[in-house]
């Protein structure tokens, strides 16, 4: 429980609400999982706190075991329990925190979405830290994500600071700026933070709203790192228009802010051993992408009779940020063209799920379109390793990882030029580029006739010439898109920050 790095290195504790594969809703528990693995291969030792989720995927979890310590958190003006159990995910040591709270947290069947977020999720990060305070732990680097585990700032240097876990810098990423989890200012209070006194304009209060508190703000305020996930990304929050009312927080905040390209974690996607495949392949050997196009065809009930025909992927969750009008509209034009068109998606907005059970009902029986509308991790690699390519026509794009997944699978992206995307898309026809970083195609306006210029211009090249095309398959499939150098990047702002902090120390 109590144990202490001997090795050299950093010692850094993620305190996070995802975790890929054990739980995971998008971006976020891929970054969790896939940044640990690499810092841990740098020597470093890591450490991650999830909520003990009763909807988790417990297969993935080595050893797991409840350890004979209850750790009592405050919240609400009393102690409640928690049961703190361990286990091994990917290699890395986890602490899951289990309240023994009437309000059972994390028994929902779902991570979020629920009416209590605020309550569930303030309460989990004040567990976190009381857990390495009872601990013992003395991380040089505390890494806390989105708005759900955002209070941490706050509560590390408000609480536990003054009761001793004191050796760390707060690094803060923000997987996505649309969700900044306001409430109420007077909701923060339960959790031991001192609603009166962060309800400021320089410290948490909402920017758009003076009675409420906005815990993303509190984490740019509170942290000594504050990461996003792509430079693009980190550029538009910086204008009225991509922060999301945070822009002007971020601006008097710049110095401590940057932006670094996720990776993907290329055990868990790699097409020459992914398990979920018909036939694994690689860039030197890509007949086996045929092989998997026929597989999920047959799977899927779609037409098999001419394996030229362009088969086009999307992997989303159906929100209005991935660009729903233009997936909706990229089925039909996809048809138009001749090719087929596959869609993985779910959505958490009723209305947008029911629109597309519409139209997947309509094509229920199409020999060329069809719509799986749940999640779907297996169903995810096939798609990847069977389409020619993969659409991603977003308004905006923190990072996104499809595009890399898809280029690692030799599936093309179509993409629009935002975020993420402008930092690992680069279009073939674009001449102001290095040819050999070219690898898609790309749109920048967000209407139907952008998107058409891009998917048609795959289409000919596609259709025209088979070796050119081979040719980009082979050139996507062999782009390191490893973790290995963003891990660089976040370990140098760590190590500064560390640095930083024991020269302060010392004078
Ligand atoms: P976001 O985090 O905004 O959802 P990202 O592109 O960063 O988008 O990450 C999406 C991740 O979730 C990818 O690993 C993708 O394969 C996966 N994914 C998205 N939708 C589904 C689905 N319906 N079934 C399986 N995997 C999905």
């Amino acid at each position: 429980f109590t144990s202490s790095p001997t090795r050299p290195g950093l010692h850094i504790i993620h305190i996070a609400a995802e975790m890929a594969p054990v739980a995971k809703v998008g971006g976020l528990g891929d970054v969790v999982a896939g940044l640990g693995k690499a810092l841990q291969e740098k020597g470093h030792l890591v450490e991650i706190v999830l909520p003990k989720y009763d909807c988790m995927q417990y297969e993935s979890i080595k050893d797991m075991k409840v350890l004979d310590v209850v750790v009592e958190s405050y919240f609400d003006g009393r102690l409640y329990k928690n049961n703190i159990w361990t286990g091994t995910v990917e290699g890395l040591p986890v602490y899951f925190i289990e309240p023994q709270h009437p309000g059972k947290f994390f028994c929902r069947g779902q991570l979020y979405g629920e009416h209590d977020d605020f309550k569930r999720f303030s309460f989990f990060s004040r567990v976190a830290l009381e857990l390495l305070l009872q601990a013992e732990k003395r991380p040089d680097i505390i890494h806390c994500h989105d708005w759900q585990t955002a209070f941490v700032a706050p509560l590390y240097w408000e609480i536990y600071v003054p009761k001793g876990l004191d050796s760390a810098r707060i690094c803060f990423t923000c997987h996505n700026f649309e969700y900044q989890g306001t409430a109420p200012a007077s909701e923060l209070t339960s959790c031991g933070l001192d609603a009166y006194h962060l309800n400021k304009p320089d410290r948490m209060q909402d920017n758009s709203a003076n009675d409420r508190i906005n815990p993303v703000k509190g984490a740019i305020v509170f942290s000594n790192i504050v990461t996003t996930v792509s430079p693009t990304y980190a550029q538009e929050v910086r204008s009225a228009q991509g922060g999301k009312g945070l822009h002007a927080t971020i601006n008097s905040h710049s110095k401590k802010f940057a932006g670094i390209l996720n990776g993907i974690d290329t055990d868990a996607w790699n097409p020459a051993s992914d398990n979920f495949l018909k036939v694994q392949y690689s860039a030197s050997d890509i007949d086996g992408k045929i092989q998997n196009k026929e597989a999920l065809r047959r799977l899927l009930g779609l037409s098999s009779s001419d394996f030229r025909q362009p088969l086009v992927g999307c992997i989303t969750r159906l929100v209005p940020q991935k660009g729903v009008h233009l997936i909706r509209h990229a089925i039909y034009r996809t048809l138009e063209l001749g090719g087929q068109f596959v869609l993985l998606g779910s959505s958490p907005v009723p209305h947008i799920q029911r629109e597309f059970e519409d139209i997947g009902n309509h094509f229920q029986n199409h020999e060329h379109a069809r719509l799986v509308l749940k999640y779907d991790e297996a169903l995810s690699h096939l798609i990847y390793a069977a389409s020619d390519m993969l659409i991603i026509p977003s308004i905006f794009e923190p990072c996104g990882l499809t595009q890399m997944i898809a280029m690692r699978y030799g599936s093309i992206p179509i993409t629009r030029k935002t975020g993420g995307l402008n930092d690992s898309v680069f279009d073939v026809d674009d001449d102001s580029i290095p040819l050999q970083f070219r690898n898609g195609f790309t749109f920048v306006t967000a209407d139907e006739q952008g998107f058409n210029n891009a998917l048609e211009r795959a289409f000919n090249y596609y259709m025209n010439n088979a070796e050119t095309w081979k040719e980009l398959v082979q050139k996507d499939m062999s782009i390191d898109f490893s973790w290995d150098s963003s891990a660089s990047q976040y370990e140098e702002l760590y190590e500064k920050a560390v640095l930083r902090a024991r020269a302060a120390s010392r004078s």
